[in-house]
């Protein structure tokens, strides 16, 4: 059962969920299917800890709408899914552009901190998603 000291995992939608191949058209506009496995994750993942979808798509009621009829209709069209409550049966996935508290942020841009390893310009310049073409070396 649900309880609301669970803790949240914040999940980016471009790129984590949304496979992202076609580029940008609107925030309300989402063309591409799910990553594989993003929408049984979520069903698994949202048994113990409070979903937040993080995206600047959440900044407007549009963009808002568009992720949960794309969450919808990609539930309904497959992936094993009898219905929607499948993948959030308490409705407890959120959306939000702004950074929440969180015990886990699950982004394909993020840079994983641990304390001494702060990225180089030259890192920094490199970093690319994981489903985005690849910088030649450099070094
Ligand atoms: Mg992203």
């Amino acid at each position: 059962m649900k309880h609301h000291h669970q803790p949240t995992v914040a999940v980016d939608f471009d790129g984590v969920l949304h496979s992202y191949t076609t580029p940008w058209r609107g925030a309300h506009v989402i063309p591409d299917p799910p990553v594989p496995g993003a929408l049984e994750w979520l069903r698994e993942i949202s048994k113990d800890f409070q979903v937040v979808i993080l995206s600047t798509r959440c900044r407007t009621w549009r963009g808002r709408r568009a992720i949960k009829q794309w969450l919808r209709s990609h539930t309904l069209v497959g992936f094993g899914f009898a219905s929607w409550k499948d993948v959030d049966p308490y409705g407890s996935i959120r959306c939000s552009y702004k950074k929440l508290p969180a015990w886990v942020y699950i982004d394909d841009r993020a840079w994983r901190f641990t304390g001494d390893n702060f990225p180089s310009r030259e890192e920094v310049h490199a970093a690319r998603p994981w489903n985005k073409p690849q910088p030649k070396k450099i070094f």
